[in-house]
């Protein structure tokens, strides 16, 4: 195994130029290994070669951009295992179940299918005098800001889609999950030619000097509200274009005519992926009060029966909170929730001096407190009970976060109907964060702006230019 953890720029490995620091496994808390880290000037560094290297990939043929990409595909299969183990170590969510070796599947599945997009040239007008055309053309270089969820995943949605098109990128991941990241780039580093893709890294600081770089053009994040609106701010500074993946409070509301047995797994997963540590979780859950108590119990068997530990070993589906931060944030809510009275479903304290939190529901609790009104990202989810489905729809809908919900019941047509009335940028019915990578997935009002996925996504990371012929 690897121990020496190397940025790659301009298709060499080479060390940070700043003080490393230690990334521990939150499960076992063990050292994991020191992470390089960068100083503004290997910043600069870093982006000047992907600069460079940005006209001759633009210029190549678009199927040998996509044979290096597919190339880029096969080296993630091959390493699945390798790269998923580092996930769990670094991460936390187990290799089994929805977790790392899941993780890596998507991993893949995202990158191929970005070979099978295509953005051809559209006619937007024509007639007997002029013909005007839209072409697609890469936006130049690309800063990646990833977040420690789902590390390698979201680094793939972001890097994909950008190379896929021409664009070069500098990737810099979460300082609580680089390890795994760095692998993965060294491994795509030996396909792709050299200052195609490289990597920074470091704290929140590294990510402000790379997305304020006069040369980046376009910035793809993933993470808080609060860094999403200093990306803003950076970007009045060199117009950099931004695809904002700011996280959610998605409300699944839970229909009259549900069947609380067969959508209790669904449930659960939707809203405990990953621990809840995902921007797509259901996080409020709001049942009709003919089923409440049902929902409830069902949620509270799934729970209770699916294993939580060190997720390197056989048969655990659940693993650790991935950091303190987010640990005493949960900490906090679930406390807030019980001095108020609610009804603590099960879980609620969390194992001594580890960073495991069992799987919490909570009930008896209201709009306004702060368990339904923040964004928890974390194993806890609070149930409410509502009478009339208007009601559950407005309360949906009085947050800022917009990123997904979920409706859920055995008439289609009746949950399709409450969908249609939600503010959020994906409405699954009977499912909850089912993303593909054929589809657009993004936020609106507070959860950010613009799409991943699919042709939008592909689209996202181009500027248009108009070609407009007098005939
Ligand atoms: P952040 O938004 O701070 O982190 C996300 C990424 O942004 C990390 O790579 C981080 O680096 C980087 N970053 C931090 N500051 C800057 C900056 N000024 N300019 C550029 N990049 C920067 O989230 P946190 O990790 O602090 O988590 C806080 C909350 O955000 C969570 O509790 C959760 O609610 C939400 N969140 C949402 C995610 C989602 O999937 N939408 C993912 C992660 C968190 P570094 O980690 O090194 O500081």
């Amino acid at each position: 195994m690897t121990t020496t953890f190397a940025l790659q720029i301009n298709g060499q490995a080479v060390p940070g130029d700043a003080a490393s620091f230690a990334v521990y496994n939150p499960a076992t808390g063990s050292l994991l290994g020191d992470a390089p880290a960068s100083s503004p000037a290997q910043v600069h560094a870093a982006v000047a070669a992907v600069r460079a290297a940005q006209p001759a990939w633009a210029a190549l043929p678009d199927a040998e951009r996509k044979a290096l990409i597919s190339r880029v595909a096969e080296v993630l299969t091959e390493n699945s295992q390798y790269l998923a183990e580092w996930i769990t170590r670094e991460q936390g969510k187990p290799l089994a179940g929805p977790g790392s070796l899941f993780e890596m599947q998507a991993c893949v599945g995202w990158t191929q299918v970005s070979t099978m997009l295509d953005l051809p040239v559209e006619v937007a007008f024509e007639d007997d005098t002029r013909r005007d055309e839209v072409h697609r053309k890469p936006i130049g270089v690309v800063a990646a800001i990833a977040p420690w969820n789902w590390p390698l995943m979201i680094a793939i949605w972001q890097i994909i889609p950008s190379l896929r098109v021409g664009n070069t990128v500098v990737l810099k991941p979460s300082e609580y999950t680089p390890l795994g990241t760095l692998e993965m780039v060294r491994l795509i580093n030996q396909v792709l030619p050299p200052g195609v893709l490289n990597t920074v890294s470091g704290s929140g600081d590294v990510g402000d000097v790379l997305v304020r770089h006069p040369d980046v053009r376009k910035v793809m994040f993933t993470g808080s509200g609060a860094t999403g609106r200093k990306i803003i701010e950076a970007s009045a500074g060199n117009m950099a274009r931004l695809t904002l993946e700011l996280g959610g409070n998605d409300a699944a509301i839970v229909l009259p005519d549900a069947d609380p047995q067969a959508i209790a797994q669904g449930l659960f997963w939707g809203a405990f992926i990953n621990m809840g540590q995902t921007c797509a979780c259901a996080k409020r859950l709001y049942v009709h009060e003919s089923q409440y108590e049902a929902v409830i119990a069902a949620l509270k068997a799934v729970a209770e029966a699916t294993p939580m530990g060190d997720g390197m070993h056989d048969g655990i589906l659940l693993g650790p909170v991935q950091n303190r931060m987010q640990f005493d944030k949960v900490c906090a809510l679930v406390e807030s929730a019980r001095r108020n009275g609610a009804r603590i479903v099960t879980g609620g304290q969390p194992k001594p001096d580890s960073l495991f939190f069992p799987i919490t529901l909570v009930a008896d609790v209201k709009d306004g407190s702060p368990l339904v009104d923040e964004e928890q990202f974390g194993p806890v989810l609070p149930i409410i009970a509502y009478g009339d489905v208007s009601e559950a729809i407005r309360n949906a809908n009085r947050l800022d976060a917009a990123l997904g919900a979920s409706v859920w019941g055995s008439n289609v047509q009746e949950a399709q109907r409450v969908a249609m009335q939600l503010e959020a940028g994906t409405v699954w019915i009977n499912q909850h964060g089912a993303v593909h990578p054929m589809v657009p997935f993004g936020g609106i009002k507070g959860s950010g702006y613009g799409v991943e996925f699919g042709i939008e996504g592909l689209k996202a990371v181009t500027v248009t230019q108009v070609i407009s012929i007098k005939k």
